[in-house]
């Protein structure tokens, strides 16, 4: 019988190494995310629910009002009611009948020539009536009578009179 070789293995078996296993590097090519905008507040359109800006009056998808409309500090329109009477009365009241284009004459003046002068006409001739004052003078101021009439007409005129 042979003696058995009981060849022990000095050597413990070396342990195989294994290549150790490659760091799987996922590769995770990332996303491309859109770098955000600076996030602002949204709020959702209760027409459309599409997503609008916190401060939108108006939604701009749909175009519906969302929020209400800041109005001026004072609701009511300020109505200013500006009646100004601008009537002007010009109620002038002439009291010296004037009449266009007679001439004034003098009282006084008047008198005197039909006192002295009015058998000749001289008062009628004054006032420019010439014809009156030829009547006069051929009449002797008509007997005397037209002067007397002349004379107290004449009293109750104005100074001056127009003829
Ligand atoms: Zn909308």
């Amino acid at each position: 019988m042979d003696t058995e070789r009981n060849t022990v293995n000095e050597f413990p078996e070396t342990t195989e190494v294994f290549p150790p296993a490659e760091p799987t590097v996922a590769a995770e090519t990332p996303a491309p995310t859109i770098p955000a905008a600076p996030v602002q507040p949204t709020k959702f359109c209760k027409h459309c629910g599409q997503k609008i800006a916190i401060a939108a009056v108006i939604c701009p998808n749909c175009g519906c009002q969302v929020e209400e409309i800041q109005r001026a500090p004072a609701d009511q329109p300020n109505i200013i009611i500006n009646n100004s009477n601008q009537n002007v009365n010009t109620n002038t009241v002439t009291n010296t009948v004037y009449v266009p284009g007679a001439k004034p004459k003098n009282k006084w003046v008047a008198l005197l020539l039909c006192f002295f002068l009015g058998f000749l006409g001289g008062h009628k001739f004054y006032e420019g009536k010439v014809g009156m004052g030829i009547l006069y003078l051929f009449t002797m101021g008509l007997l005397g009578f037209g002067v007397l009439v002349d004379f107290i007409r004449l009293l109750f005129k104005p100074n001056p009179y127009y003829v």
